[in-house]
C-alpha cells in the first residue's frame, strides 16, 4: 500500500503552483503547503496500516487497495467505505474536506456505469475502467475541479466575452485534445497528485467546446494553479492556531495553456449531457456526498465536543439555557449521524449491481448543511463568549515567566489552568474566527454547490409522491356533505 512517503516524494515533480506572484519549486517544504502534506501523508500511512482495516481486495484486479476505491455491491461494502473514510474524517476531526476519498467515491460510481461514458460521438468506458484501475492500484490522492470560473452566472461559457474563459478544447488530435482557459477552484489541488476537471454546471448545446471531463497530473506542462491566500504560514505556532497549522487546504484556480491531454485521460468529450450523465446516471453524486456527509459528522461532533468543554470550563454547563443550547448543538449533529446510518440503511442495488446509499437521507442532510453549519458555530460563539479575545497574542506570552505570571493568575478556571484554558480558547477560535474558520464557513455553505442547487437535490430526491398521494387521500377522504 501506499505510504505517506511515498505520497510526500511523489510532490516533487516540477508543478507550477502560484503563491503571491512566485512559483513554488517544492510544495512539500513550502511553509504554505508543508502542514497538509503531511496531513495527507498521516492518511496514507492509516490506510497502510493492516491494523486499521482500511483495505481491501479490489475485485477488478486482485490486488490489495485502500476500500475507498472499492465499488461498493453490496450493504457490507457501503459499511467498509463509511468506516474508511470516518477513520481518516476522525483523524483531521472533519476539517479536511477534500481527502482522498471524496473523488474516490466518485470515480467508484463512473465506473460502476461505464456506459454512461460511451453514449456521446465516442466511446470512451474504457478510459473510464482504466482510471478506475489505476486508481485502486496506485492509489493516487485526485482532487477535482467542477465549478466554471465565477464571471457571470447570468450566461454560460459561449457567451462571455473573451474565448475559452471556462477551460475548453482548442485542438482535437489523433492522440488527444489540447485545452485552454480555466476553472474555478480545487481544494487540496496545490497537494494533490492529479486534478479530474470536469463541469457540473448545466451548460448549453452551444457549450458543446467545454463539455469536457478529464484527468490531469498536477505537474502537467502549460497548468498553473493559482492559490488564495494561505493561512498556514500565518500560523504562529500550532499552539496558537492548532487547526490551520494542520489543515489548511489550499483551494486554487486552474489555468491551462494549451496543455495536451492524451486521449486515455479523457472521460467525456464534448457531449453537454454526457457531463451530467456522469455525475447522475452513475450514482457518483451520490456517493462522493455521502463521503461529505460522512465528514461532516464528524466535523460536527467535534464542534460538538469543544462547546461541551467550553461550557464546563467557564462553570455554566448546570445553567439551564447553556444546556439548551447545548442540546441543540447536539441535535444538529445527530441530524447528521442519523442521515449517514439512514443513508446506509436505506441502501439499495441499484438495478446493476451498485449499491446506493439512500438519495433521501444524503441530500436530506445536505440540503440544511448551509443553515446548520452556520447555526452550529453560532451556538459555539455564544458559549465562548469573550473568551477567545481574552488570550495572550501568542505562545511567546505563555513562555515568558515575566508575564507568563499574570496569565497564570487571571486567565485561569477552577477546573482548567491558564495553559489549558489558553489552549482550548485557541483551539475555538480556530474553528470559529480565524481566516481559516471563516474559509471553513464558506466551504460547509458552498462545496457541493450553491445553497439553492443543494435544496434543488433534496427536493429532487424526496420523493413528494408519497406525501403528496397521503394529503389527496385524506383531501378524499371527506367533503362538504360529509357528517
Ligand atoms: C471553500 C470552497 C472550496 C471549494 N472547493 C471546490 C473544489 O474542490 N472543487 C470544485 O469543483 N469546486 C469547489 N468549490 C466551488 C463550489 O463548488 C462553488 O462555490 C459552488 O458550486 C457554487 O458556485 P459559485 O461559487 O460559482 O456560486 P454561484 O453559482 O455564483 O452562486 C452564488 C450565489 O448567487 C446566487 N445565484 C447564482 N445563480 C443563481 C440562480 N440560478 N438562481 C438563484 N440564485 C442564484 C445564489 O445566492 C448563490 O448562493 C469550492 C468553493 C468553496 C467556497
Amino acid at each position: 500500500m501506499r505510504t505517506g512517503q511515498d505520497y510526500l516524494t511523489g510532490l516533487k515533480d516540477g508543478r507550477t503552483i502560484i503563491v503571491d506572484g512566485e512559483a513554488v519549486h517544492d510544495v512539500a517544504a513550502h511553509p504554505a503547503f508543508a502542514p497538509i502534506a503531511t496531513t495527507i501523508g498521516e492518511l496514507f500511512d492509516l490506510a497502510a496500516d493492516p491494523a486499521q482495516g482500511m483495505t481491501a481486495t479490489a475485485p477488478e484486479t486482485g490486488a490489495r487497495t485502500n476500500r475507498i476505491n472499492i465499488i461498493p455491491r453490496s450493504r457490507e461494502d457501503l459499511a467498509g467505505f463509511r468506516h474508511t473514510a470516518e477513520a481518516w474524517a476522525r483523524h483531521t476531526h472533519g476539517w479536511v474536506g477534500r481527502s482522498p476519498d471524496h473523488v474516490a467515491a466518485f470515480v467508484n460510481g463512473f465506473a460502476a456505469h461505464p456506459e454512461a461514458f460511451a453514449a456521446g460521438d465516442r466511446d470512451l468506458s474504457a478510459n473510464v475502467l482504466a482510471y478506475h484501475r489505476r486508481m485502486q492500484t496506485e492509489n493516487p490522492y485526485v482532487s477535482y475541479a467542477i465549478i466554471p470560473p465565477q464571471v457571470s452566472r447570468a450566461t454560460t461559457a459561449h457567451a462571455w466575452d473573451g474565448d475559452f474563459v471556462q477551460v475548453g478544447v482548442t485542438e482535437e488530435r489523433s492522440d488527444g485534445i489540447v485545452v485552454r482557459g480555466a476553472q474555478m477552484l480545487a481544494t487540496g489541488g496545490p497537494v494533490a497528485d492529479e486534478i479530474l476537471v470536469s463541469c457540473i454546471k448545466p451548460l448549453t448545446d452551444d457549450d458543446a467546446d467545454f463539455a469536457l471531463s478529464f484527468v490531469v497530473p498536477v505537474a502537467t506542462e502549460g497548468l498553473k494553479l493559482y492559490c488564495r491566500r494561505p493561512f498556514a504560514p500565518a500560523a504562529t505556532s500550532s499552539y496558537d492556531y492548532p487547526l490551520t497549522s494542520r489543515y489548511d487546504e489550499t483551494d486554487a484556480l486552474l489555468v491551462f495553456d494549451d496543455v495536451f491531454v492524451p486521449w486515455e485521460k479523457v472521460l467525456v468529450f464534448r457531449d453537454v449531457a454526457g457531463l451530467r450523465r456522469q455525475f447522475f446516471d452513475t450514482g457518483a453524486h451520490v456517493l462522493g456526498n455521502w463521503q461529505a456527509q460522512i465528514r461532516f459528522a464528524v466535523k460536527l461532533q467535534f464542534i460538538a465536543g469543544l462547546a461541551r468543554k467550553v461550557a464546563a470550563v467557564n462553570g455554566v454547563d448546570r445553567f439551564p439555557g447553556v444546556v439548551e443550547k447545548l442540546g441543540e448543538l447536539a441535535a444538529l449533529t445527530s441530524v447528521v449521524e442519523s442521515a449517514v446510518l439512514a443513508a446506509e440503511y436505506t441502501a439499495a442495488d441499484d438495478g446493476s449491481g451498485l449499491w446506493l446509499p439512500g438519495k433521501r437521507a444524503v441530500y436530506g442532510a445536505m440540503g440544511l448543511q448551509a443553515e446548520l453549519y452556520p447555526r452550529a458555530l453560532a451556538i459555539l460563539r455564544d458559549l465562548v463568549g469573550g473568551g477567545v479575545l481574552q488570550v495572550p497574542s501568542g505562545v511567546a506570552d505563555m513562555r515568558n515567566p515575566e508575564t507568563r505570571a499574570d496569565i497564570d493568575r487571571y486567565i485561569q478556571s477552577p477546573s482548567a489552568p491558564a495553559e489549558e484554558r489558553v489552549k482550548l480558547f485557541k483551539l475555538v477560535w480556530d474553528a470559529v474566527g480565524s481566516e481559516f474558520a471563516g474559509r471553513h464557513h464558506q466551504y460547509e455553505m458552498f462545496y457541493a454547490g450553491a445553497p439553492f442547487v443543494v435544496k434543488g437535490y433534496a427536493f429532487r430526491n424526496y420523493g413528494f409522491d408519497g406525501p403528496l398521494a397521503e394529503v389527496d387521500a385524506f383531501l378524499g377522504s371527506y367533503g362538504v356533505d360529509t357528517p
